[in-house]
């Protein structure tokens, strides 16, 4: 898998063997920039205990407003071997998380499976979370698709512009697309256990980004009617002109209430009733999702969720 790395839509075919780093930057030996349990994702991923979330170094995408840019873009974390690994899924299991959340897995997933193969086979088992910007392909997530009971996908732009001048992926709308159809046709809607902890399928993140909000539409309206409209969403408003965006002229702001209110129009008019929107008021839940790892740092409001 390393020695010419295909993992993502970059497919820059690096051997990683060797010693060398592909676009992303990912070398041989897993970076993890940090873990722990996390109250800051959707409801039934966080739940009561937290979701056992583990940043991993580097990123397919570069994201100018990536909020995580200190891991993701810089070369910052501490490498890990197969033990190490899982040494990190074990110490979260004994944690009581929900779920192992892997964040950003994809240019470790062979590392990844290895850690979690030695972990199960000492009978220690989690769902676990693929949580992921959407740009994926679906080759690699047929492939592991055991480290991926639930997905947490973004499905962020519709224009290739955007895509291009934001995370430096033009291809990212088609590639995002046909990823998401891969996840839902793995996984399907979301199921819980008795407790609302989400056991399995497929929760499509919509980022709705400054004077972007036609986009978020038209994927709403893709979705509606290329997966259907039992898929869950969450429709976030927390976009940050942090990092790089922060100079960039039409990136450089917050996202408005209105241009939030519309999209969140469309959404109920199309039909969507699993997901959760956020709560505009509360500036504080529109802070950095997958950021803050304190308790109560929730960014979503429950809309209505599977099985209400
Ligand atoms: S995961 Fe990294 S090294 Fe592999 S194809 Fe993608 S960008 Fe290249």
């Amino acid at each position: 898998m390393l020695d010419k790395c295909e993992l993502c839509p970059r497919k820059c075919g690096t051997d990683r063997i060797s010693g060398k780093t592909g676009y992303c930057g990912a070398g041989i030996q897993a970076q993890v920039f940090r873990f722990g349990p996390h109250f800051g994702e959707e409801p039934p991923i966080s739940g009561s205990k937290g979701s056992g979330t583990v940043f991993f170094s580097r990123c397919t995408m570069r994201c100018i407003y990536c909020q995580n840019f200190n891991w993701s873009q810089n070369d910052s974390g501490k490498k890990y071997d197969k033990d190490g690994l899982s040494g990190i899924l074990e110490h979260l299991k004994a944690e009581g998380c929900h779920n192992w959340n892997l964040v950003s897995p994809t240019p470790w997933l062979p590392m990844i499976e290895e850690a979690a193969d030695a972990v199960r086979k000492k009978g220690h088992i989690l769902p676990f979370v693929y949580n992921t910007s959407g740009f994926e392909r679906p080759e690699s997530l047929e492939r592991y698709k055991s480290l991926a009971d639930i997905y947490l996908t973004d499905l962020r732009y519709a224009k290739s512009s955007s895509a291009a001048e934001g995370s430096d992926a033009p291809i990212y709308v088609e590639t995002a697309r046909v990823a998401l159809k891969k996840m839902w046709d793995l996984t399907g809607a979301i199921e819980t256990d008795d407790a609302g902890i989400a056991v399995h399928g497929t929760i499509c993140r919509i980022l709705v980004l400054p004077g972007r909000a036609d986009e978020a539409i038209d994927n709403l309206r893709w979705i509606a009617k290329d997966i259907g409209t039992d898929i869950s969403l969450s429709l976030m408003a927390q976009y940050h002109p942090v990092y790089k965006a922060r100079d960039i002229n039409g990136w450089d702001q917050r996202v408005q209430a209105d241009e939030y209110r519309k999209v969140c129009d469309v959404m109920n008019d199309l039909g969507f009733e699993n997901g959760w929107i956020q709560e505009w008021e509360a500036e504080v839940d529109r802070d950095m999702a997958g950021f803050h790892m304190k308790e109560g740092a929730g960014p979503v409001k429950k809309l209505k969720t599977t099985g209400d």
